[in-house]
């Protein structure tokens, strides 16, 4: 009898990964090549690359980036503050919501009343000389509002189509992320992320549910994302060019 000799399979040449670094769920692109002697990293605008030798051993990559996991994460705060300029809070200016611009426009003053979309218009009710923080603050106020809703909404919607019960969904202000979930079926989502495209706001919220199923990052896992969300690769990549992992 023969035995094949076979040689192993080279690995992936461009390969998207997640690293927990000081805390922080890292999602980075590993990228191989024949050329290369040294494991180098880079930190732009679309996130952390990797770039390794062809057959660099997982346990060189984790050292490498155990070891600069610290600078990795000081970086990538850094891109993530630079994207998406700040709102100027002054009428007339852009608003971005579910993926759409709308126009900030003053009103009088309203005691306790909330800032409304009326078409393209976002009234905020503070009075037509009011400062930017208070009109800063006032819609924020109603971002929030608005995020906890829709993220119920979608999140109710994929909870049955998945089969899953999450206990609660929440709002967080993480810089760097854009949901969590917890073992105890707790869902949080970022309430910036309400400023996002619907497709992307339902992958973030398919990706959270998906750990009520897989507490993981398995092969496993991402097969309960793409039964819901089936182009959630493209998500994936959207989500990375703004800098904050899911
Ligand atoms: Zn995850």
């Amino acid at each position: 009898m023969f035995k094949a000799l076979r040689r192993k399979a080279p690995p992936p040449v461009v390969e998207q990964r997640n690293i927990l670094l000081s805390g922080k769920e890292v999602s980075y692109t590993l990228k191989r090549s024949g050329y290369r002697r040294s494991i180098g990293l880079r930190i732009d605008d679309r996130g952390l690359t990797v770039n390794a030798p062809l057959r660099a051993s997982e346990k060189w990559l984790h050292s490498v980036l155990l070891d600069k996991a610290d600078w990795v994460v000081d970086k990538l705060d850094t891109w993530e503050s630079k994207r998406a300029p700040p709102i100027e809070w002054a009428d007339g200016a852009r608003i971005p919501f579910r993926g759409e611009e709308f126009i900030l426009q003053l009103t009088q003053k309203k005691r306790g009343a909330v800032a409304q979309l009326h078409g393209g218009v976002l009234q905020v009710p503070v009075g037509i000389d009011a400062e930017a923080a208070a009109i800063g603050k006032s819609v924020t106020h109603w971002y929030r509002i608005e995020a906890l809703q829709v993220f119920r909404e979608c999140a109710e919607h994929f909870a049955s189509q998945m089969n899953v019960s999450p206990r609660e969904i929440k709002l967080s202000t993480a810089r760097t992320q854009w949901g969590s979930c917890t073992v105890q079926g707790v869902v949080r989502l970022n309430w910036q992320l309400v400023k996002m495209p619907l497709h992307l706001i339902d992958y973030v919220v398919v990706h959270e549910l998906a750990h009520l199923v897989e507490m993981n990052h398995s092969p496993a896992f991402w097969q309960v994302v793409e039964r819901a969300c089936p182009d959630y690769r493209q998500c994936r990549a959207e989500l990375r060019s703004c800098g904050v992992a899911e």
